[in-house]
C-alpha cells in the first residue's frame, strides 16, 4: 500500500475525478480494474477535511491521529485510506481522456477563439531527435538496448522540449496570452507526433501562416474550430485512451476551476445533498462555461 505523506494535490485530483464522473466521491477507483489502496495523511487541511465529511460511507476509512497502518502520527494529524485508480488500465485511460476533453471544453468556452493543430516531423528531423534522445541517454544506456517503449519515451522528451520552443517562439511573435493542451501520439513507426489546442485568452493575435512557420521541425496543420462545439476536445483527448505513452501536456491548471469552488461542490455532491453535477452545474460552470 503506497502511502502519501501529505500531499493534497493526490485527494483533490480524486475529488476533480469524482466530480467530473458526477459520481458519489468514495467510489474513487470508478471501473478501474486494478484499483490501488493508498494511505493520504495531512494537517490541517482542506481537501483531507472535506474527506472526513464523507467518513459515514464504509469504503473510506479516516483514523484521527494514527495511521491506518498501525503507525503513530501527531494528534494534529488525519490519515486517511482511499482506494483508487490505477491508471494504467483500459477503463483508466478512458477516464483520464474524458477529464482531458472536460478541461478543454471549459477552456473552449472561455476562451476568445481557438486552434487545432497537428505537429509532425520531417525525415531530417526524425533523425536528430533521435540522435538528440540517443545522446540524452547515452550515460545510463546504450540506445539500442532500450526497447521500443523506452525508445518511445526518450524521443517523445526530445519532441516535448522542441514543442515547448516552438510555443515560446509564437507567444514572442504574436505578443498573444495563450493556453494550451497537447497529447503526443505514436506514428505507426514509433514516431510521436502532436495533437494541439490552442486557446487565445483575449485577442486575436495568432495567425495560420505564423504559427506554420514556427513549426520548424516539418509540416503543421491549424485550423480554427467552433468554441461550442464539444466535440473538439476529443481530436486531443482521444489519443489518451489508445496507451499510457500518450501523454497531456497542458497550461498550468487547464481547464480547472477555482478550488475552493470545487470542494464546495464536491462536498455536497458526496453527501447526496445535490444532484450530481451533470444535472445541475455548480455556479463556476453556470457563467459562460456550459457546454451548449
Ligand atoms: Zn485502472
Amino acid at each position: 500500500m503506497p502511502v502519501v505523506f501529505g500531499s493534497p494535490h493526490v485527494a483533490k485530483v480524486h475529488q476533480y475525478a469524482a466530480l467530473l464522473n458526477g459520481t458519489r466521491a468514495s467510489p474513487l477507483h470508478g471501473d478501474c480494474k486494478n484499483p490501488v489502496g493508498i494511505e493520504y495523511r495531512a494537517g490541517q487541511d482542506e481537501a483531507l477535511h472535506r474527506l472526513k465529511r464523507w467518513s459515514e460511507d464504509e469504503t473510506l476509512d479516516i483514523a484521527p491521529g494514527y495511521g491506518l497502518v498501525g503507525d503513530w502520527l501527531p494528534s494534529f494529524r488525519t490519515s486517511a485510506s482511499l482506494t483508487v485508480r490505477c491508471r494504467k488500465c483500459g477503463p483508466c485511460l478512458k477516464q483520464r481522456a474524458k477529464v482531458w476533453a472536460t478541461r478543454g471544453q471549459i477552456e473552449l468556452v472561455a476562451s476568445r477563439r481557438s486552434w487545432f493543430g497537428t505537429l509532425t516531423l520531417s525525415p531530417e528531423s526524425r533523425f536528430i531527435a533521435r540522435l538528440k534522445a540517443d545522446a540524452a541517454v547515452s550515460n545510463s544506456a546504450r540506445w539500442n538496448d532500450l526497447d521500443d517503449t523506452e525508445q518511445f519515451k526518450e524521443i517523445a522528451k526530445v519532441i516535448r522540449r522542441e514543442f515547448q520552443l516552438f510555443l515560446k517562439r509564437v507567444r514572442k511573435q504574436s505578443g498573444a496570452r495563450f493556453r494550451y493542451l497537447c497529447t503526443t501520439e505514436a506514428h505507426k513507426d514509433g514516431f510521436p507526433h502532436v495533437h494541439l489546442l490552442l486557446h487565445e485568452v483575449s485577442e486575436t493575435r495568432v495567425t495560420k501562416r505564423l504559427l506554420e512557420k514556427q513549426w520548424q521541425l516539418g509540416i503543421s496543420h491549424w485550423r480554427l474550430v467552433n468554441n461550442h462545439d464539444h466535440k473538439v476536445p476529443w481530436y486531443v483527448a482521444k489519443y489518451l485512451t489508445k496507451s499510457i505513452l500518450a501523454k497531456p501536456v497542458a497550461s498550468l491548471r487547464y481547464g480547472r476551476p477555482p478550488l475552493e469552488a470545487l470542494t464546495e461542490t464536491i462536498g455536497d455532491a458526496a453527501l447526496g445533498r445535490s444532484p450530481a453535477p451533470e444535472n445541475n452545474p455548480p455556479s463556476w460552470l453556470k457563467s459562460g462555461a456550459v457546454h451548449a
